[in-house]
């Protein structure tokens, strides 16, 4: 017998749509639009729909990783990941940098904390995922 729809909300960018989901454990069986939404009114843009696909994928990361001399990988642990990816960074003029991010790639911390990276880094350049999602709101505001 199929779990009943509940729902929720979608976190995957700031427009937060409101999706319904039917669970299996730990797994999305079942994803859609929630119509009695008051803002997204049914609409969600493809990422929603894949959420069982992030949170479950076989391929997911777990844990950082690096890669070898010979092109393979290995799991390091965060302070490591971290602190190397630190210091590649402060070599790489901000000129040569463009950050790609800050809304609609999986939270909304990437609009929090990018401005100050990016300062420190002494890069301008930014581009990111909104316009995808903001055409689907326009597209639900287009029939109000
Ligand atoms: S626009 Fe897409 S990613 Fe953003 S909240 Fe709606 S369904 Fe989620």
């Amino acid at each position: 017998m199929s779990q009943p729809w509940q729902p929720t909300a979608c976190i995957l960018c700031e427009c937060n749509c409101g999706i319904e989901v039917q669970l299996d454990g730990r797994r999305f069986a079942r994803i859609r639009g929630d119509k009695a939404h008051p803002a997204s009114q049914g609409y969600t843009c493809n990422k929603a729909l894949r959420l069982d696909h992030y949170q479950n994928g076989r391929d997911r990361l777990t844990s950082p990783i690096r890669r070898r001399a010979d092109g393979s990988f290995e799991k390091i642990g965060w302070d490591v990941a971290i602190a190397e990816i630190a210091t590649r960074f402060s070599q790489i003029d901000g000129e040569r940098i463009l950050y790609y991010g800050g809304g609609g790639q999986g939270n909304h911390l990437g609009g929090a904390y990018s401005g100050a990276f990016l300062r420190a880094l002494g890069a301008h350049y930014r581009s990111s995922a909104l316009a995808q999602e903001k055409m689907g709101e326009f597209y639900v505001d287009a029939h109000l």
